[in-house]
């Protein structure tokens, strides 16, 4: 029987998975379901029980230790209420209590999706071996997390690292945080399309205004599309260095949709990084693509609760 074996959710606004997963990562059973993100608050937890119950049918259940949620946010760990901006049903909803209900009890972790995928990252992923990093999502939005001194930083709440809510400048657009100028307002999968679309891009005969298009465009050579990813990556770099001037990071990982655009994010993205990452402490600082696939969320989701389980181990 695996001891080390604990169930692990990744909560999204368009789907919630959930899986056993063993104490080297591995995972051994996993169920999916639709997110019905316009329904109730009631209606969204059946889809999170649903998979659950799939989970505990399993004949490995019985070694299941300890839950771990990663959750679209904001998240507040410390209340084990989530409130996901993509699902309007949940607004502190008691998510942690819910969970532990519907597994009998069980200790259950709750962080952020950016800090999920951070922790998935530093165990099996491109931060390995790095005892301080930043780890990025760039797509719909920007989200991310923080390894310092060799450990996961959640942050009180669970959403610490959460880049896409920094301020790069000073007086730009209103983002829907509340804030100015964030590098999720300037970065983020339909920012950069936006902006392509308004300084006269076209897009092809397909109609596609995805931000995938706009980076076909730009590997395409069109000085608009172009333009716009290096936009973006003006942002994250400004975002990437001050993270690191902040608090010494030596890598930064950067993965999501708009990721996968390869060079056309990252050659601007490095590019740019010679302009704000300055200081000695920080000339240093690496960036590369993410190597987790679409398991980040639930290998950095059982990594909490793994981490967890040690550290009552150690008391
Ligand atoms: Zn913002």
């Amino acid at each position: 029987m695996h001891t080390d074996l604990v169930a692990a959710l990744d909560i999204g606004g368009t789907k919630i998975a959930g899986a056993l997963v063993d104490g080297r990562g591995r995972i051994l059973a996993r169920s999916q379901r639709p997110t019905p993100a316009r329904e109730n608050g009631d209606t969204v937890m059946g889809a999170v029980e649903a998979v659950l119950a799939e989970l505990t049918a399993s004949p490995l259940w019985a070694g299941v230790s300890a839950v771990g949620i990663g959750s679209a946010g904001p998240v507040d760990a410390s209340a084990g209420t989530v409130s996901p901006v993509n699902v309007p049903g949940w607004r502190d909803f008691p998510l942690v209590r819910r969970v532990r209900e519907a597994t009998g009890g069980l200790p259950v972790e709750l962080i952020g999706d950016g800090v999920a995928i951070t922790a998935a990252e530093h165990w099996q992923g491109a931060a390995r071996g790095h005892d301080n990093a930043l780890c990025m999502v760039v797509s719909t939005g920007v989200g991310g997390g923080l390894v310092l001194g060799g450990r996961l930083h959640p942050g009180p709440t669970g959403n610490a690292g959460h880049i896409g809510h920094i301020s790069v400048d000073l007086d730009g657009d209103p983002c829907p945080c509340g804030a100015r100028g964030c590098v999720e307002r300037i970065a983020s999968g339909p920012n950069i399309a936006r902006r392509a679309l308004e300084n006269g891009w076209t897009p092809g005969p397909d109609g596609d205004t995805s931000a995938a298009a706009v980076a076909a465009a730009a590997r395409a050579g069109d000085p608009v599309a172009v333009a716009s990813f290096e936009r973006a990556a003006q942002a994250l770099a400004a975002g990437i260095a001050a993270t690191a001037t902040l608090v010494e990071i030596d890598i930064a990982v950067i993965g999501g949709g708009v990721a996968k655009s390869g060079e056309v994010l990252l050659a601007p993205l490095r590019k740019a990084l010679t302009d704000y990452a300055t200081l000695s402490f920080v000339q240093r600082l690496v960036v590369t693509p993410a190597r987790m696939g679409t398991d980040a969320g639930l290998v950095g989701a059982a990594a909490a609760a793994l981490a967890r389980q040690a550290d009552a181990a150690t008391v």
